[in-house]
């Protein structure tokens, strides 16, 4: 089109090149010919610059159209929404952005002044401001968040920019963009309302929140410390706890170790018990968790949650304490009643009343599963309060499980107690306490085989220990159970629960007494088979008088 432009002029510039060249022969007859040679030289050379000028403009328009495409392309492309206008905010046009984000179309847009558009939703103030120092002092302006309702787009946000586009000509154009920010904003707002959420829980929480760096040094602490412990939060932060202590001089060490496992164990909860220093000078008995975020670039550090269970621990202590004295009580008038009961069945024998002598037999064993349970209680108090005494004595094992099968053989008819014995052994140790976890043993292998005919108590010795062995042919424990026989009050729970009574502690308690004396308890069973309980214990003397504890040394 434009180079068909260009060559009309061309062809009309000829003609007159040559109406020129035909003023040789001018209607009025005269006719100059100075130098005709010279001029159609220069005429021809004019026309050829003017060609040449031709082609350029030709070009240039091309170029121009070129650019005004490219231009149009970028501005309908772009995500923001654009506005053309005068310099008296008159719409000229808008990019496809502007009519999607507003829901106008070109016909209501166009030729229609910004501040009537959409029944005047942009009439808002802060733009008005800028838009007029826009048209009076070309300060153009950017970045100006604008949260508004628009009647056709609703309520949105919008980050405003606007320039003038060739500022020195009067009646230049204004444009305007607009970048709709509403869902990064509502983004924003979602995180921020998050965010407080979390900080509000970590500041309420009864629980001191502790986050330390990896040398010890206290990053950030919550409000809490000041009810717990009576700091007020900045007096703790930046204090290293190696330097500046509060943890009580005999669980330093033990709280120290915590921390160093967590460092050592990322994304573990490392669990202990210590006492921190009040700000009055008394103590508080902690309960802590300690997890390393050290890895996490976002914390950092090891986040310690720190629960006061001082009151706590009084009252387990007060209930402890109850426990104790209770069972004491009881045990007295329960040894009482034993010996009188003997005393009595000695007696109804004596005197040949075989029925009474039964019955208070009956009785003793009551009397004896009564003592067992007020002596449990007692022990497994004592173990809880880290109480329970040892005696160094040297016995001999085999007399000791003869003694006591004895002793249980006669309380069972039903059940024939065999024992296996391997060669005597001499142990060093607390009799009664062994003697207490073999009894526990072969009660249980008694009680839980209500149709078992049998019990056998083996022994097998080594070079340094003996194992002994109480089998049974009962119930049997299922596998999942089997390593939990041992922790305090646990008991299988069945429907036969209520067959076989307990407190669920022999176990734990037996189990107590071996490791004290550096020995080992095992199970192994099979459900409706029956069960067999290992206890390993080192031998102090083989019957040969060997000290094999200390070899050289004589025993007696
Ligand atoms: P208790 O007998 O008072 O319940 P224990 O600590 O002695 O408590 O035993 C814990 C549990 O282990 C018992 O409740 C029982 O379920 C199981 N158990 C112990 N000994 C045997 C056994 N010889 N055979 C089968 N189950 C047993």
């Amino acid at each position: 089109m434009e180079r068909k432009g260009a060559q009309k002029k061309q062809v009309s510039f000829a003609g007159k090149t040559n109406a020129a060249g035909q003023q040789k022969k001018p209607a009025n007859g005269r006719v100059k010919n100075e130098k005709p040679e010279t001029s159609r030289e220069a005429l021809q050379s004019a026309n050829e610059e003017l060609t040449t000028i031709n082609d350029e403009l030709s070009i240039r328009n091309a170029e121009l159209k070129g650019a005004n495409d490219y231009t149009g392309m970028i501005i309908e492309s772009l995500n923001d929404a654009l506005l053309i206008m005068t310099a008296d905010l008159k719409i000229k046009s808008a990019n496809k952005s502007f009519y999607r984000s507003f829901k106008l179309t070109p016909d209501q847009t166009e030729g229609t002044y910004l501040f009537d558009l959409g029944g005047g939703m942009f009439h808002i103030p802060r733009l008005r401001k800028k838009l007029k120092s826009l048209q009076t002092k070309n300060a153009g302006f950017s970045d100006l968040e604008i949260t508004q309702t628009f009647t056709t787009a609703g309520t949105r946000t919008f980050l405003l920019n606007g320039f003038r586009s060739l500022p020195a000509i009067p009646g230049s154009t204004i444009i305007l963009t607009m970048q709709d920010i509403t869902s990064r904003k509502e983004m924003e707002e979602q995180l921020m309302e998050n965010e407080e959420r979390f900080r509000l829980l970590v500041q309420n929480s009864s629980d001191i929140i502790t986050v330390f760096s990896e040398d010890g040094t206290v990053l950030y602490e919550s409000p809490a410390i000041e009810s717990v412990l009576g700091y007020n939060p900045n007096e703790r932060i930046g204090r290293n706890i190696n330097m500046d202590v509060i943890v009580h001089p005999e669980d330093k060490e033990h709280k120290l170790g915590l921390l160093k496992k967590a460092a050592l164990h990322p994304d573990t909860n490392i669990t202990g018990e210590f006492r921190l220093r009040h700000k009055n000078g008394s103590y508080r008995t902690i309960d802590a968790i300690f997890r390393s975020f050290l890895n996490n670039k976002k914390i950092n550090g090891i986040i310690a949650n720190y629960r006061d269970i001082t009151d706590r621990k009084i009252l387990e202590q007060q209930k402890d304490d109850f426990i104790g004295v209770a069972s004491h009580e009881l045990k007295t008038p329960v040894t009482s009643i034993k010996a009188y009961s003997q005393i009595l069945e000695e007696l109804f024998k004596k005197s040949g009343d075989t029925r009474s002598a039964e019955l208070v037999s009956k009785m003793n064993l009551q009397v004896d599963r009564l003592t067992t349970l007020i002596v449990d209680l007692l022990d497994f108090n004592r173990i809880e309060g880290n109480q329970l005494k040892f005696r160094e004595e040297s016995y001999a094992l085999n007399e000791l499980i003869t003694e006591l099968t004895e002793e249980l053989q006669r309380t069972t008819r039903q059940h024939a107690i065999i024992t296996r014995l391997d060669r005597p052994v001499q142990m060093k140790g607390d009799r009664y306490r062994t003697g207490q976890v073999l009894s526990n043993l072969l009660n249980n292998a008694i009680k839980y085989s209500p149709k078992g005919k049998e019990v056998i108590i083996t022994t097998a010795v080594d070079d340094r220990q003996v194992t002994i062995a109480v089998q049974d042919f009962g119930v049997g424990i299922e596998k999942e159970h089997l390593n939990k026989v041992f922790e305090r009050f646990f008991r299988v729970a069945e429907p036969v629960i209520n067959t076989f009574s307990g407190l669920g502690l022999g176990l734990y308690i037996a189990a107590e007494i071996v490791r004290r004396q550096n020995g080992k308890i095992w199970v192994t069973s099979e459900k409706g088979k029956g069960s067999t309980f290992y206890v390993s214990l080192p031998v102090f003397k083989y019957s040969a008088g060997i000290n094999i504890l200390h070899p050289g040394k004589k025993v007696d």
